[in-house]
């Protein structure tokens, strides 16, 4: 028997029950066109909601970037690796989302596990998650001694029995992801909100697939429910719709004092570099300016969805750009992206861990990016693909 016998048995099982995760390489810039593993196809699944990913504006302030400050950040951000670019974008991040303060972080995922094991942390207190949050989320979760309730996906009744269970904890923290990034679908913040006030519970929101995508110019899920100042704690991510990298809590300017003094990835891990920064500053700056990539956006995903409709497909009950295509076992949603491969089409199979088992879809991200006649091969190569499986279309 060898030490590793059970790495060889994971990756069989995996193989076996087509949850294997055949990770693809991609040789061109992020667009509506990518070269992956050396062919030419269409790009229907990335996060680059707006097509800022190779941007010439971004990709000019990076550039500026290296040649003023250099490669790498040099240091954490509390000892030597606070730029006067880090602090310039976290002021033009509190301004998008209307808000006091704003602190940058590597990513959104770190931004989680910045957050949320400084809010609650001992066995005192108490987190309220609903279960379909992100995986991020569950992580900072997992980093603090608070007690978990875990709630009913987007069910503010059952939020309220736990809140009611748990309502003897010191500290109370609500955290909801905006939107769902796996269905589309968006949490009910306004009702979030009013139960919390009920128990004096703070509120947190993870807004990775709203920024950008929903409210006044893509100002974020709390712009879209107009409740500025009524959501405690906004997590943000530069990776999705902003087309950098990077992350972001936005909130009252004593919380983000607090959490710049308290936050572990802040005071432990490096800044994240120069070109990435002003990237970031880049891409928040057109939004402020113009709300007309996020118009596209939308024009783009409604055409979609409603022809996917139209061809017979189950695409769920998304609220957003995001179009899951349901299509039940993993290995049928893997052979259907296979299939739309050959087609030139990239758009990947997501399965159980991911998503529950049974409901393995192609997930469709719809860009800004994306030219009518995109949306119209697409459309087409779905029919084509659909008719040969007997998965609709
Ligand atoms: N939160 C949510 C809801 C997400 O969907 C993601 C990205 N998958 C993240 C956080 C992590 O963001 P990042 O890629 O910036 O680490």
């Amino acid at each position: 028997m060898s030490k590793y016998d059970f790495i060889t048995e994971e990756l069989t099982r995996l193989k076996n029950e087509g949850l294997y995760n055949n990770i693809r390489t991609i040789s061109s810039p992020q667009g509506a066109h990518l070269i992956v593993d050396g062919k030419k196809v269409l790009n229907m699944c990335s996060n680059n909601y707006l097509g800022f990913a190779n941007d010439p504006a971004l990709v000019k302030a990076a550039e500026n970037a290296v040649l003023k400050y250099g490669a790498g950040p040099g240091a954490v951000r509390s000892i030597a690796g606070t730029l006067d670019l880090h602090i310039e974008l976290e002021k033009k991040l509190a301004q998008f989302k209307k808000v006091d303060a704003a602190i940058f972080l590597q990513s959104g995922f770190v931004a989680n596990q910045a957050v949320i094991p400084s809010i609650v942390d001992s066995a005192e207190d108490a987190v309220f998650t609903d279960e379909l949050n992100h995986a991020s989320i569950i992580d900072g979760v997992r980093l603090t001694k608070a007690q978990r309730f875990i709630y009913k996906h987007n069910n503010p009744e059952d939020l309220r029995k736990k809140l009611e269970e748990g309502k003897a904890a010191r500290r109370k923290l609500i955290i909801t992801d905006g939107v769902f990034s796996m269905d589309g679908d968006i949490a009910p913040l306004d009702k979030i909100a009013e139960i919390a006030e009920e128990y004096n519970a703070i509120t947190m929101v993870d807004d990775a697939h709203g920024e950008g995508v929903l409210g006044e110019a893509g100002r974020g899920i709390v712009d879209h429910f107009k409740l500025h100042n009524k959501f405690d704690i906004e997590v943000g991510t530069m990776s999705k719709a902003f087309g950098v990298v990077g992350g972001f809590v936005a909130g009252k300017s004593e919380l983000i004092e607090y959490l710049k003094q308290k936050a572990r990835p802040f005071l432990f891990s490096s800044a994240t570099t120069p070109a990435d920064t002003a990237a970031c500053m880049a891409a928040v700056e057109i939004l402020l300016g113009s709300g007309d990539r996020v118009k596209k956006l939308w024009d783009n995903a409604n055409y979609f969805k409603e022809n996917m409709k139209k061809l017979g497909f189950d695409i769920g009950v998304s609220q957003t750009p995001i179009t899951p295509v349901m299509l039940g076992e993993a290995s049928a949603a893997q052979t259907f992206s296979k299939k739309l491969f050959e087609e030139g089409i990239f758009a990947m199979a997501i399965g159980f861990p991911t998503v529950a088992k049974g409901k393995a879809r192609i997930r469709v991200m719809i860009s800004a990016a994306h030219s009518k006649e995109d949306l119209d091969t697409t459309l087409a190569a779905f029919e084509k693909v659909g008719k040969e499986l007997g998965t609709g279309g």
